[in-house]
């Protein structure tokens, strides 16, 4: 297959949800009820929040081993399927790549729908970006309008249960597609950016690095006055910038070169990074189970991904709404809300089991 690399990163000034994480997504795992996943019968829906339906698809036959297509196979009452994703992941170390579901509930958007189908206006492709200063001018004005979101969004459940797994050696990297630099923000260490950080701009002339927060500060001096607009705009969610808004719009250049700024991110028509894609890969070789989180792996560099780790003999398990373009060799996959089902994963894993890992010191995730 040669599909190119792309990467969902081009339209984060638009369309931003503001559909922060509920009350009970944002407590820590050790203050949720005890119950939440016990004394649920089986048969039962397992709602893990308000119209929260927790399905589950397995691929795998326990007695023989074999593995079958996961959209073929039936539902199994929730609290087994956490169960058995538990017991996947007692496999050590977990590598985890995680997509855009992780972070809808920090009220990023989520790119695709659930049955993989891209969901937003036409996204920005490399080769334009470079050549056209029309698609650049277009870029930073919705950018300047979408940043604070963005800059300013906090870590979500999801993102806290992995930062735990990491400090309990569970997790020995999260390769994300992500963008938003949250994952750090939980205060995960060992992270791969394979689509690089928002948060970081580059000189495409000199190679400078600059803070995106700082750069907000230079789009802004040069373009005085359209502070109010872009906050209506923003008010409106997923409102699109106005042509004259993007025809208006200043974009400045390198403040020491004067050459066009560009994210630190691979857009679609680019390539992940020979060296980011080496790391990826040797973490999985380091690793016993694969484990997607919100992501339907649509684009390239993470499918191939998740197929190398398959291919290396290593179970590869998913938490994604939605299909996936993996299901046909996933050996399990929870279809739920990536930070619900994380918070009861991880509850699960603090049961005692044969072959569980040590409980977190002091009950905290
Ligand atoms: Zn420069």
């Amino acid at each position: 297959m040669n599909s190119p690399d792309a990467a969902a990163t081009d339209d984060l000034g638009s369309a931003v949800q503001p559909r922060v994480g509920t009350d009970r997504a944002s407590l820590p795992v050790s203050t949720l009820p005890g119950r939440a996943a016990a004394d649920v019968g089986p048969g039962a829906d397992l709602r893990v929040g308000p119209g929260r339906l927790l399905r589950a698809a397995t691929t795998q036959t326990p007695a023989s081993g074999a593995t079958h297509g996961c959209a073929d196979s039936g539902v199994e009452p929730g609290e087994q399927a956490i169960d058995r994703l538990a017991a996947g992941l007692r496999r050590l170390p977990v590598v985890v790549i995680s997509g855009a579901g992780l972070s809808t509930e920090s009220g990023i958007p989520a790119y695709r729908d659930r049955h993989g189908r891209w969901q937003q206006p036409a996204p920005i492709q490399h080769r334009d970006f470079l050549t056209a200063a029309s698609v650049r001018q277009r870029y930073w004005a919705r950018s300047f309008v979408g940043w604070p979101r963005i800059g300013l969004a906090s870590p979500a459940a999801g993102h806290r249960v992995l930062r735990g797994m990491e400090q309990l050696g569970i997790v020995s990297t999260v390769i994300t597609q992500n963008v938003d630099g949250l994952h750090q923000k939980a205060g995960s260490r060992r992270v791969i950016e394979l689509h690089g950080g928002i948060g970081r701009v580059l000189c495409l002339a000199c190679g400078q690095h600059f803070a995106r927060a700082a750069v907000q500060q230079w789009l802004l001096a040069a373009n005085p006055g359209v502070a109010s607009a872009a906050t209506r705009a923003a008010a409106d969610g997923d409102a699109e910038v106005t042509d004259p808004f993007v025809s208006a719009f200043r974009v400045p250049g390198c403040p020491d070169c004067g050459g066009a700024l560009k994210p630190d991110v691979v857009f679609f028509g680019d390539s992940v990074p020979r060296d980011r894609l080496a790391a990826a890969t040797q973490a999985i070789d380091a690793a016993q189970a694969l484990l997607v989180v919100g992501s339907s792996l649509m684009v390239y560099s993470g499918f191939r991904l998740a197929d190398y780790a398959h291919r290396q003999g290593k179970p590869v398990l998913a938490i994604n709404r939605g299909v996936t373009r993996a299901d046909h060799f996933l050996e399990l996959k929870i279809d739920g809300e990536c930070g619900a089902v994380l918070e009861l994963l991880a509850l699960a894993m603090q049961r005692p089991a044969q072959g569980a890992p040590p409980a977190p010191a002091g009950g905290r995730w």
